[in-house]
């Protein structure tokens, strides 16, 4: 009886080259950054599978040889169990041969030499029971021996049928033992066959799950350079808007410098050019910082107290008109705020040209800028004026890009304020003032 079954060897290799394929398809190694818990997991899920299928892959390996040797002794057993039959067969030959009328002494030669050979053959067979064996063929050889003499004991055949349900008891051992490691062989087989994909497959999601939420981050962070695209459009056309002030301011003062040297005031003339020469830096700044946005620099912020602030924006909006009153309530223990110092001067200073733009036709022109601490920990600064206050249809998209009621307005200047402050973990909005006019208020989170 022959059975072809895969070698341990074949398995082996099947199993690692599924495996390797397996680790190269869900292995491919993310940046250090873009490692996660999921990833991890998944990864640890596929290579638990790739080793949980290389243990079953030699396992079974194992259990293929293991019943091979099993289906081998049962082959050997079953042969010992026939031979010794035989012998049987070919001692009572040579006893009905010696008993017959006319005994037949060539016979029972004829029948010894086939009881010989079959017992040398059983030695070779189950050479583990060559002592028993042995024993029987001298039963044999002094039975053989007696019969010819006319002497018809029979010891050899008990002593054979003894030997026979010996080994019937091994065989039928031999049979249960492999017929219950077969049951546990396919058993353990298809917890493998459960466990092993099962696991392999969890991981693979994670990591295809990982994969959909990295491309998600990776086509968030697209949409948020499409969006700094857009905001950039934005500060394109607010540069002029924003540079259009401090030039104006910067030729404002060598016109008023330019009457103070005419007047012969020379005093005045000196800080009237200092004055003209600030505004003309700040341009210069606006533009620079501007082009470092575009470049992507990261912002540079440092911790700046409120009232600095607030005193650089007002002196860079420069002389107001004579009738509007400007005061300030800073308190100058407020702890400092991390800002980008020239990005809030920017807001502040947009701020304040709206309100006195907004209060030029109102008897009363009063703006008050008040920076104090909110029970939240963060600092507000409001502008409040007495202008002419904001309108249903402007209130609710004022922080939209191109919004404006001015003949000459752009209406970019609120929606870069709320990018600006947005920026800074700050919130920024527009309520009526119960005096009438407005109030503009932005919240910083302090250092
Ligand atoms: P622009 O000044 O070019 O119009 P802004 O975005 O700075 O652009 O302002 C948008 C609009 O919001 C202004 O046109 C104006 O109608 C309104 N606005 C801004 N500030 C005030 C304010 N203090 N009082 C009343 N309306 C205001």
């Amino acid at each position: 009886m022959t059975t072809t079954m895969p070698s341990r060897h074949d398995a082996v290799r099947g199993s690692l080259i599924v495996a390797r394929r397996i680790a190269t398809a869900s292995l491919r190694f993310p940046a250090a950054h873009d490692i996660t818990h999921q990833w991890l997991l998944g990864v640890g899920a596929v290579i638990l599978a790739a080793a949980l299928f290389l243990a079953s892959a030699l396992t079974l390996g194992m259990m293929i040889d293991h019943l091979r040797s099993q289906m081998e002794t049962i082959e050997r057993i079953q042969t010992v169990v026939l031979e010794a039959g035989a012998i049987a067969e070919d001692l009572a030959d040579a006893h009905s041969a010696a008993q017959s009328a006319a005994a037949d002494p060539t016979m029972l030669r004829i029948e010894g030499r086939n009881a010989a050979r079959h017992l040398t053959g059983l030695m070779a067979i189950a050479p583990e029971r060559a002592r028993t064996l042995q024993s029987i063929a001298d039963l044999v050889d002094g039975e053989l021996a007696a019969l010819a003499k006319g002497d018809s004991t029979s010891r050899a055949a008990g002593a054979l049928a003894a030997f026979r349900d010996s080994q019937s008891v091994a065989l039928v051992q031999a049979r249960a033992t492999a017929e219950r490691d077969t049951a546990r062989f396919i058993g353990f087989a298809l917890l493998m066959a459960l466990i092993g994909p099962a696991l392999g497959l969890t991981g693979i999601t994670l990591l295809q799950r990982e994969r959909d939420n990295r491309r998600a981050r990776e086509m968030e962070a697209e949409l948020m350079h499409v969006q700094r695209l857009a905001v950039m459009g934005e500060t394109a056309a607010t540069l002029a808007h924003e540079v259009s002030h401090p030039l104006a301011a910067a030729s404002n003062y060598l016109a008023a410098m330019r009457r103070a040297a005419t007047a012969e005031n020379g005093t005045k003339a000196g800080e009237f050019a200092d004055r003209a020469v600030q505004q003309i830096h700040r341009a210069a700044t606006i533009l620079g910082r501007l082009r470092r946005f575009i470049e992507k620099r990261a912002d540079e912020r440092t911790p700046v107290a409120p009232v600095v602030l607030v005193q650089d924006a007002v002196a860079l909006v420069g002389p107001l008109e004579s009738d509007v009153v400007l005061s300030t309530a800073i308190d100058p223990d407020l702890p400092d705020v991390a800002v980008d110092r020239i990005q809030i001067q920017q807001v502040l200073v947009n701020l304040i040209r709206n309100a006195t733009d907004a209060m030029q036709s109102s008897a009363m022109k009063r703006l008050t800028i008040t920076a104090e601490r909110r029970a939240s920990g963060r600092v507000e600064f409001s502008l409040i004026d007495t202008g002419c206050g904001l309108t249903k249809d402007i209130a609710d998209g004022l922080f939209q890009p191109f919004t404006t009621t001015k003949k000459n307005g752009m209406g970019v200047g609120l929606s870069i304020c709320r990018s600006i402050i947005d920026s800074h973990n700050g919130t920024i909005w527009a309520e009526a003032n119960p005096q009438g006019g407005a109030i503009f208020r932005f919240q910083l989170p302090t250092v």
